[in-house]
């Protein structure tokens, strides 16, 4: 199997196309790959989803569940279900066993640490949250690389990286109220949260007060630290997009980053940014800098996604009075994707792999929209431009790309089942709308198990 990706890998990178756009067709025939336990625990959970009280009450009755049945039991059924269908597993021995399963399937790991501070929370006193997060963030460097190299292939490892594990939320809310600011640019330009990264050197900013300036200097260390092991690692980053009120503190983050670690000459892009298409203002912004790499000589590393945090953004809005800034419909979010894709696609296409891209969907139109003009631009299937998808969602879609050739990652967070059952339930919340759009993939499960119970021959491979 891996033999003939690399061989439809090299095939594509010939040249231009010749013959004609063959789509790939979602039709769950890559089914075929899994096992009848994998699928059904797939449709029982894609099912309990899908069912909005479960998602909206998650949290209490899982708290419920463990006082009716103990922890043991209750923590049994959670393993075969949810946890099992989503995590990776608790342990780096669990974690391997699924990466090597994903990988026989022609998946890629994109591991995700489950760690992030709630915007509605209470704040975290003191640095020693951060501290602790920054050791599981350098362990789950470690683990990425370690995982690409046991399994035989060369190249780059890629994770996921949440900045509000590292940097408290208050002070991406200060810094994003004064990026906003007009005329405040040369206070806290990335290339002198750069200089302040790289030296250590204090870094104070007049409109934050001492215990402030100090959590900034500790994060920026953080970050930078993280950055430093992961490029050594070979091990790119990908920076997670959150709330509007506090994403453009993180963008400043990235770009100081991106000035230190994103330079050709160092291999990179190894920081790259999360776009969210259903945001307004995200196709100026991904052109604007995207243009501003190009001007700078950087490399630059784009995760597209629609965006998980629509309704909350639409209620923040909505209780302070402000302009909602997400697009109005389901429709305008899915031209912008397009549209972001198209503009990203076209740079890769002038710039070869100085830019690089995920398309991380589940969409089965912006799949095939990527695929397409991929092959009419030419670009090699396992280059620049990779897909994205979570563990436990839209595999028909995931297999179909890794069995084509191209290079699929499955997010898949790891943990114990206390750490990542009320951080699945978040997002699954998030992701309402997504889970209980998962018919399609349901009516596929569905009619695989049909056929292999009544025992019918298998379908066509695509
Ligand atoms: C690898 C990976 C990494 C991710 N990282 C991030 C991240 O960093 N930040 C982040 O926010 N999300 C992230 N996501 C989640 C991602 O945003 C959701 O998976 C995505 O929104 C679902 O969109 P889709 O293209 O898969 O599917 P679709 O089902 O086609 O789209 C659903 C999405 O459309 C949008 N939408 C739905 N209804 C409306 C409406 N009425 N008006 C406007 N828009 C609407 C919403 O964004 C909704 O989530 C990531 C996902 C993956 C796979």
């Amino acid at each position: 199997m891996m033999l003939l990706r690399t061989c439809r890998a090299l095939c594509s990178r010939a040249g231009p196309p010749s013959g004609d756009w063959q789509p790939l067709h979602f039709d769950g025939s890559a089914f075929h790959l899994k096992s009848t336990a994998e699928l059904a625990r797939a449709l029982l959970v894609l099912r309990l989803c899908a069912w909005p009280p479960l998602v909206t009450h998650g949290l209490a009755l899982q708290a419920w569940s463990q006082r009716l049945l103990g922890s043991r039991l209750s923590g049994a059924i959670l393993r075969a279900s949810m946890y099992g269908q989503f995590v990776a597993g608790e342990t780096t021995e669990e974690v391997r066993t699924c990466v090597q399963q994903l990988q026989g399937l022609g998946l890629r790991p994109l591991v995700a640490v489950p760690i992030e501070e709630e915007p509605d929370s209470t704040p975290k006193t003191g640095e020693s949250w951060y501290e602790d997060n920054l050791s599981a963030m350098m362990r789950c460097v470690d683990l990425s690389r370690s995982l690409v190299e046991t399994s035989g292939t060369a190249g780059n490892s890629l994770m996921q990286l949440r900045v509000t594990a590292l940097a408290s939320t208050r002070l991406c809310k200060e810094l994003t109220s004064w990026t906003r600011r007009s005329g405040s640019s040369s206070e806290l330009s990335p290339e002198r949260l750069a200089e302040a990264m790289d030296s250590g050197q204090n870094l104070q900013v007049s409109f934050l007060n001492a215990e402030q300036n100090w959590h900034l200097q500790a994060s920026l260390s953080r970050l930078h630290r993280v950055a430093q092991h992961a490029q050594a690692r070979h091990v790119r980053l990908l920076v997670d997009a959150e709330y509007t009120f506090i994403n453009p503190a993180l963008s400043l983050l990235v770009a100081a980053l991106a000035v230190r670690w994103n330079s050709p000459r160092e291999g990179g892009p190894w920081v790259w940014n999360t776009y969210q298409a259903y945001l307004q203002d995200t196709h100026e912004r991904l052109t604007r800098d995207a243009e501003d790499a190009h001007r700078t000589g950087l490399t630059f590393g784009v995760k597209l996604v629609r965006g998980a945090y629509l309704e909350k953004e639409r209620m923040v809005a909505r209780l302070q009075g402000t302009k909602d800034p997400t697009q109005p419909d389901y429709e305008a979010t899915s031209r912008s994707y397009s549209r972001c894709l198209e503009l990203m696609l076209n740079h890769v296409n002038h710039r070869g792999s100085m830019y690089h891209l995920m398309v991380a969907s589940h969409n089965e139109e912006s799949v095939h929209q990527a695929t397409k003009r991929m092959w009419e631009l030419g670009i090699p299937l396992d280059g620049p431009v990779c897909f994205g998808q979570l563990l436990g969602m839209c595999d028909h879609v995931s297999l179909a790309l890794g069995q084509a050739g191209y290079a699929v990652y499955k997010s898949i967070p790891y943990g114990s089942l206390e750490e990542v059952i009320p951080y699945l339930i978040r997002r699954a919340q998030e992701n309402r709308s997504v889970l209980q759009g998962a018919r399609r993939e349901q009516s596929l499960l569905s009619q695989e198990l049909q056929r292999r119970l009544l025992g019918q021959s298998p379908r066509a491979p695509y």
